[in-house]
């Protein structure tokens, strides 16, 4: 039987309001940077529990609280019901499993870095980090990784821009222009002076003499309508009358429209605006994808996914290597008339797919490209620099060269169409020149 540890002091036992029940595999310790969960009272934690968070991001932390507070904490246990210990430990377990798995040298790094830390912990807990509404956090809303790694949305913003992490719409909202809030009014204002203050009236329209005016004006106590100008009655819909729409009134300045237009308040700083100002905006679940997952059990982030995706697929040489190779057959051919090739493939950061195709499209773009890298001969050298990779093709010829490129954009226009293809920008040049790299 497999036994894990639970940090319990005096206080937080003293907290509870009844004895805890633990599952058979579990055991109380007072070593709190070895137990696979912390028990603690969440009104008077431990001095030590911020740094032990930040160098131990993943370990679960069961607060004791009130048993309203409790179901808003990723793991919450009621003062009062404290048998509930028992399930809370038994489904943190597996958070215990899975950083298990984790090899021993990353995991211990995994505090010095906030990449790193998020991985780990979006590994440690089904690869996800939920969006939750909550009215108490910041914008109205929280992930249960922000108690664990310090900066959180924007260490997972980065890491969806860098392809380590999948999105997916949550929510969606009109968030408050001046402090991001979720929490907002919105609601219909008279599109003249803005105020909240308008009533929608049915509009109808007496045949006979064709006036048109508010159904108020015509209704009479009696339920009867009375033409306010002819003083007919008007018995029969669509005989003697009709009702054409209906018009929004503006109590406060008096104004009358068709339309009205929506603004929004905020709840949290009073801020009133106009729904331009503030344009529908997505809110994400981040999942850790496998490019994410590579990088978490190679202990290595980088914002270049790119090279993250490719060299598992074909091994990289560093620029200084290539340069190294190059000026050898640059020499080899000038001896031996053996020509040799220089392909460069850019990404362009200005094509379709890098300004509005999603991560998971660009993934696959770089991931195809990575496969046909994995297709060239033994005898070439890829290495990657700021978004270009340069092949070195030793004793390929012109006509060699342009099969490759030729196969390249095949393999991308199938999958992504033409449009695509212009996002890897191919270049041949010589390897007399100076290796094309940019600074
Ligand atoms: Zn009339
Ligand atoms: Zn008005
Ligand atoms: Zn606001």
């Amino acid at each position: 039987m497999k036994l894990y540890y639970c940090y319990l002091d005096d206080a937080t036992v003293g907290r509870l309001q009844g004895e805890p029940s633990w599952p058979l595999n579990w055991r109380a310790t007072d070593k709190s940077d070895k137990a696979d969960a912390l028990l603690v009272d969440l009104d008077r934690p431990p001095s030590w529990l911020a740094e032990c968070r930040r160098t131990r991001p993943t370990v679960p932390v069961i607060f004791v609280t009130d048993a309203d507070h409790a179901g808003r904490l990723e793991f919450g246990l009621s003062d009062v019901d404290p048998t509930q210990l028992n399930k809370l430990l038994k489904g943190v377990e597996s958070i215990a499993d899975a950083l298990a798995q984790i090899p021993n040298t990353v995991r211990e790094t995994i505090a010095g870095d906030p990449y790193l830390a998020m991985a780990a912990y979006l590994w440690t807990r089904e690869r996800r980090a939920k969006l939750e509404l909550d009215r108490h956090s910041s914008g109205g809303y929280r992930y249960a990784c922000e108690g664990a790694v310090p900066r959180a949305r924007e260490v997972l913003i980065n890491m969806a821009h860098a392809g380590y992490l999948g999105r997916e719409v949550s929510e969606a909202a009109h968030c408050c222009p001046s402090c991001d809030s979720l929490q907002v009014l919105l609601r219909d204002t008279c599109i003249q002076c803005a105020s909240v203050n308008i009533r929608e009236e049915t509009l109808l329209h007496h045949f006979s003499c064709s006036h048109q005016g508010h159904e108020s004006a015509f209704l009479q106590s009696s339920g009867d309508y009375v033409c306010p100008k002819c003083r007919q009655t008007l018995r029969h819909f669509g005989m003697d009358y009709d009702k054409p729409g209906s018009i929004v009134s503006c109590s406060s300045c008096g104004h009358q429209s068709a339309e009205t237009q929506i603004r929004g308040r905020c709840l949290t700083c009073d801020k009133r605006f106009d729904i331009e100002q503030s344009p529908r905006q997505a809110l994400y679940d981040y999942v850790l994808n496998e490019v994410g997952v590579h990088a978490l059990f190679r202990g290595r982030f980088t914002t270049a996914a790119l090279t993250d995706i490719l060299e598992p697929k074909r091994g990289l040489i560093s620029p200084e290597v290539m340069a190294m190779m190059v000026s050898k057959f640059a020499a080899v051919e000038k001896r031996y008339g053996i020509d040799s090739a220089l392909l460069k493939i850019e990404f362009d950061q200005n094509a379709e797919i890098a300004q509005n195709g999603s991560l998971e499209q660009r993934v696959k773009l770089i991931t195809a490209v990575g496969q046909e890298l994995a297709r060239l001969r033994t005898t070439d050298s890829v290495a990657y620099h700021l978004g270009q990779l340069l092949i070195l093709l030793p004793g390929c010829n012109e006509q060699g060269l342009n099969r490759i490129i030729s196969d390249f954009e095949t393999i991308v226009r199938d999958m992504f169409g033409d449009e695509t293809v212009a996002a890897l920008r191919f270049s041949k040049h010589s390897i007399q020149d100076p290796l094309p790299l940019a600074a």
